[in-house]
């Protein structure tokens, strides 16, 4: 078998991956479904099931009682313990089986953010990065949900820009214990944690190093809760430290290197953004399907209306283009992390590195996970038109709790820019991306362009896919070599060559799995053949997204015969995709309305 490159974050790009080294969704065991319908069963029975006068309860602000209730009784399931060792008390999910358990909260509506949270940024600091001691001390009660814990690394003047906040810890005359001043601010779950893991610089460090703080130290107070915009069934507070008392084995990690660790869980909580909206789509899809169904206008349902094939066809494909992508990378984090443990890493290490390996893919899916899922909230509402307006349907909820998905974890537009320096830090300075294999890679899949395509199934899908890839290094080497370290703040032209990137890596995805799904043979014909056109459809507009970046970042930093040479090969690379838009729409959109939803 060949090298399998997918042990390489951002390898992809200049790999022709083969589809036996993708993992696809399609492949979860008995034993994994167990733990989505474990979820599904729990939120349908304490949640969705109970309608909508107790989803608007969650929705309500007045007081988090409820919230705190369903905590409980989902924490005597063990769901509070699924990111963590069976040792510490959780159940010791893998990675990817934890995505899977994070598309089962979505039926939870905003309830999810409060499991989500106590999953994982709340808990992984300490899971990943705690002495045998700290794990021990905190990892039980978080995972029996008797202590709540929240991340707190955000600040009133200190949001995208994270490593310039003032929270300062001093460590004591006697040297026992620091003493933590400072102001933490959007703390999800801060309302009833008792664990918090705090960002904070000691003395006048210039980097921020991390501790555990509990409530029962005395000096936290918490600020009112946030009136939100959206996901209201979670608590989101302020935490003022004033003066606490944290012993000095409560350091958790390195001095100096809490920066590194918040991104690190960041990074995981990025790509569970997606594996949420994964849920959050397939429930949008479901919904608007069964509507549409039902909803008659001008004497027929509204599905037959070719409008609104065309949304649901549309959502549908980028369900499963997210899909493709998130379990692709979560699988990759296990096999990552298998390797590294037979290496000889130690169990943290083994997780650290495994999930900062795919920081690249984590933030590519973190932007198009949650602008999907927005798009699918929207257009939801569209389709049931003024009921989707109306809180009666509870449509609206979903709209509003899927905004923030594009903020929180990184903004999009930190999240893109990311992406892209992640690369150039991969390919230039750790040099784990090797520039031999994009030199090799690059001019040949130009080349391809000029050579006839061959008849093989996909062939000329998977020739598409290679152009995205060489086309966003062909741009990044030309942005790069003529704007050398002024790139950085070109954003514009960062925000295009990162949707070139994003658009790469998720079209493959969804594309090797239908590859894969083929080579398996135990498809159906008819469902095997909808997933392609699902593919289809997410690359049909996905070399939209890049045609418009290639010409707004061409037209914006390059000229003359530059330009005009680039432009030509780029149209070549970009050129017209042969599929019927339309009835590609609508044949995912009838096999859609026809089983009543996605797949199950
Ligand atoms: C409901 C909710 C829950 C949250 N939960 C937590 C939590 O549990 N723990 C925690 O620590 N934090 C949490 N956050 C904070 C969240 O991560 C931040 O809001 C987010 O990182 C953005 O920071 P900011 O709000 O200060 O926006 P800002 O950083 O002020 O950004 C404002 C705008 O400017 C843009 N911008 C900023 N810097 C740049 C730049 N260099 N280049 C280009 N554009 C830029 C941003 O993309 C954005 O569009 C939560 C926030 C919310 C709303």
């Amino acid at each position: 078998m060949a090298a399998n490159h997918s042990l390489t974050g951002g390898a992809f790009l200049f790999h022709n991956t083969d589809p036996k080294q993708v993992f696809i969704p399609e492949e979860f065991t008995e034993e994994q479904k167990m733990i989505l319908h474990t979820v599904n069963d729990f939120m349908q029975k304490e949640v969705h099931g109970l309608g909508l006068a107790r989803i608007a309860s969650l929705d309500a602000e007045k007081d988090k009682d409820l919230v705190l209730e369903i905590f409980h009784k989902a924490a005597a399931l063990g769901l509070c313990g699924v990111s963590i060792d069976e040792q510490y008390g959780g159940l010791g999910l893998d990675f990817n089986t934890g995505l899977l358990f994070t598309e089962g909260l979505a039926g939870g509506f905003s309830f999810a953010t409060t499991i989500g949270c106590q999953t994982s940024i709340g808990s992984l600091p300490i899971a990943w990065y705690g002495t045998e001691e700290q794990k021990k001390k905190y990892l039980p009660k978080i995972a029996s949900g008797e202590h709540g814990c929240s991340y707190c690394l955000t600040e009133p003047g200190a949001g995208s820009d994270a490593n310039s906040g003032k929270t300062r810890a001093v460590l004591n005359e006697e040297g026992t214990h620091y003493i933590l001043n400072g102001q933490k601010m959007w703390i999800t779950n801060g309302g009833f944690a008792e664990v918090f893991t705090v960002f904070a610089k000691i003395d006048n460090d210039e980097k921020l190093s991390a501790f555990i703080v509990e409530k029962s130290f005395g000096g936290i107070e918490l600020g009112k809760e946030e009136k939100k915009m959206g996901i209201k069934a979670s608590s989101t507070v302020m935490v003022f430290f004033n003066n606490v008392k944290v012993p000095k084995e409560n350091l958790l990690g390195e001095r100096g290197k809490g920066f590194n660790m918040a991104l690190n869980i960041l990074n995981s909580g990025r790509v569970k953004i997606a594996a949420g909206g994964v849920g959050g789509m397939k429930f949008g899809v479901q919904k608007t399907v069964e509507y549409a169904n039902t909803r008659i206008q001008f004497n027929k349902s509204i599905g037959e209306f070719g409008a609104i094939k065309q949304k649901i066809g549309t959502i549908a494909a980028q369900t499963f283009a997210i899909e493709s992508g998130v379990y692709r990378t979560g699988a990759n984090v296990d096999r990552k992390h298998a390797a590294l443990l037979s290496s000889g890493s130690s169990a943290n290490d083994a997780k650290i590195n495994s999930m900062r390996e795919y920081a690249i893919e984590c933030a590519i899916l973190k932007v198009l996970g949650s602008e999907a899922m927005c798009n699918t909230a929207d257009e939801a509402i569209q389709i049931f038109g003024g009921m989707g307006y109306s809180q009666e349907t509870g449509v609206e909820m979903a709209y509003r709790d899927a905004r923030i998905t594009k903020i929180y974890e990184g903004t999009n537009e930190i999240n893109r820019m990311l992406s892209l320096g992640e690369f150039y830090k991969r390919m230039f300075v750790t040099k784990e991306i090797k520039m031999a294999d994009a030199k090799s890679f690059v001019p040949k899949a130009i080349l391809q362009n000029y050579l006839p395509t061959s008849s093989r199934f996909l062939a000329d899908e998977f020739e598409r896919v290679n152009n995205l890839k060489a086309l966003f290094m062909l741009l990044t080497g030309v942005a790069g070599a003529k704007l050398r370290e002024k790139l950085v703040d070109e954003q514009e032209i960062v925000m295009n060559l990162a949707d070139i990137l994003a658009m790469a890596y998720i079209t493959e995805s969804a594309f090797l799995r239908v590859l894969k799904l083929k080579a398996k043979g135990d498809t159906p014909a008819d469902e095997l053949h909808i997933k392609v056109r699902m593919a289809q459809v997410y690359l049909y507009d996905a070399l939209d997204i890049a045609r418009k970046a290639t010409s707004n970042a061409l037209d914006s930093f390059s000229a003359g015969a530059q330009k005009y040479f680039i432009k030509k090969i780029a149209g070549r690379m970009l050129r017209t995709y042969n599929i019927n838009p339309k009835d590609t729409r609508r044949e995912v959109a009838d096999y859609m309305l026809k089983k009543g939803g996605y797949f199950a």
